[in-house]
């Protein structure tokens, strides 16, 4: 017998019969006598929808009663889940963050889990009983509501695998892991294994098909984890496995594109050498929580130095205001970036010459580019970005490439 926590994200809870669907692939998971918990998003659109409303009033991400808004649409789903279940004959119990509980720290909006109590769910589990796990959410130490940022159920499942000794299956609107977003490229190719390391880095650059907190957290407790796609029959989506990079036998150069829309370019000119130059910028940026991404420093031909950077475009207005006061201060919107990752990138020298020349064969400027060890991303005019990615994904001939 398996123990398996099957997550159903916001597309596979879209309406009671995606619903009931999913329900079906829970119950086929049972009766092939696998020990069973779920985990769920709230229905495609409900968080934006209460997101819209608390802005409205007020309150943005961040804003504690927020969070409590934004709970509400995982706590529905759990129902509804649970109803479902019910309807097919299944014992099923809808469980909230505060009955585990799902202890979390950290600020409204982006909270860390730091422990989940299993005995509940043990009981439910021995008793022959689903539980159904409002995702997204757990309770900080004055006992209330907290979220985990978005798409912040994969680590609710994740993390909930781990407490109880579970496999994590991901179920989503995609037949897994694939060599690039397949509704930007539909001739990316689904990846049957991927490590832990490339997953992260595809996740971190953008591709939200997993949340990064969840691969990390199921990297670091050694969680099974396979994303499938809760639109095929029960027990019919094939899926990628995400597994420790030892555990791969086949070694291939480059995985996959991954991109982000939205970016900010900010400079600032002629900064001067002393303990409030460049490191000051810095600090004032992350005084105000601002990330800053990838960073150009050049010499001034004034002397001091010219400083470029990018953020999310979503944090613009917040860096602006952390930096008001320098001189020549200048920004940028309708940026993307566009990243090209792979674990047989290590130590490989024409990296960035293939990228530069795919870029350039496509007239799309670089605005600025960054590497990491199995990562190189590059910073483009918005408007390129699907072309770049496309153009890309040919170039590593990621359409051609047979993954097993
Ligand atoms: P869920 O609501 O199930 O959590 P998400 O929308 O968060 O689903 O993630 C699934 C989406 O991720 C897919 O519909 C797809 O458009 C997108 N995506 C981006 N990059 C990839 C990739 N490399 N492989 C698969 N899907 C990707
Ligand atoms: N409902 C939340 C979101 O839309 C969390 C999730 O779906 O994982 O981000
Ligand atoms: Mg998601």
């Amino acid at each position: 017998m398996t123990r398996l926590v099957l997550k159903f994200g916001g597309t596979s809870m879209g309406s009671p019969q995606r619903i009931a669907h999913s329900a079906s692939i829970v119950a086929a998971e049972a009766a092939r006598g696998n020990q069973v918990a779920v985990v769920v998003s709230a229905m495609s659109g409900e968080t934006d929808r209460y997101l819209g409303h608390a802005t409205s009033l007020g309150g943005g991400l961040g804003e504690i009663e927020t969070d409590t808004v934004l709970a509400a649409g995982e706590q529905a789903a759990a129902a509804l889940m649970a109803l479902a279940l019910k309807q097919l004959g299944l014992k099923a119990r809808s469980i909230l963050a505060w009955q585990l509980p799902i202890e979390v720290d950290g600020v409204p909006g982006s909270a860390r889990i730091t422990g989940i109590d299993g005995e509940v769910l043990e009981s439910l589990l021995a008793d022959g009983v689903i539980p159904v796990v409002a995702g997204y959410q757990g309770v900080d130490a004055q006992g209330r509501l907290v979220t985990l940022g978005r798409g912040g159920t994969d680590l609710s499942a994740a993390a909930i695998a781990a407490a109880i000794g579970a496999e994590c299956d991901i179920y989503t609107d995609v037949d897994g892991v694939f060599t690039t977003d397949p509704r930007i490229e539909p001739a990316a190719t689904r990846l049957a294994r991927i490590s832990h390391d490339e997953m992260l880095e595809l996740a971190a650059m953008g591709a939200k098909v997993l949340q990064t907190r969840s691969v990390e957290y199921a990297k670091a407790k050694g969680v099974a984890m396979r994303v499938k796609s809760s639109f095929a029959a029960p027990g019919a989506s094939a899926g990628t496995q995400v597994l420790s990079e030892s555990a791969l036998a086949e070694r291939r150069v480059v995985s996959g594109i991954a991109y982000a829309r939205a970016q900010a370019r900010i400079a600032v000119p002629g900064i001067e050498d002393s303990a409030s130059g460049p490191g000051g910028v810095f600090a004032a940026l992350a005084g105000a929580g601002v990330h800053v991404d990838m960073i150009v420093q050049g010499r001034a031909r004034s002397g001091g130095s010219n400083l470029e950077f990018s953020v999310e475009g979503r944090d613009l207005r917040a860096a602006l205001q952390a930096l008001a006061g320098h001189e020549g201060l200048s920004s940028e919107v309708g940026l993307a970036k566009v990243s090209v990752v792979g674990t047989g990138l290590r130590g490989r020298a024409d990296v960035a010459r293939t990228l530069y020349g795919v870029l350039e064969a496509e007239a799309i400027e670089v605005r600025m580019l960054a590497t990491s060890e199995i990562k190189i991303s590059a910073l483009v005019n918005e408007d390129a970005l699907e072309r770049a990615v496309r153009a890309l994904h040919a170039a590593y001939r990621l359409d051609t490439a047979v993954y097993s």
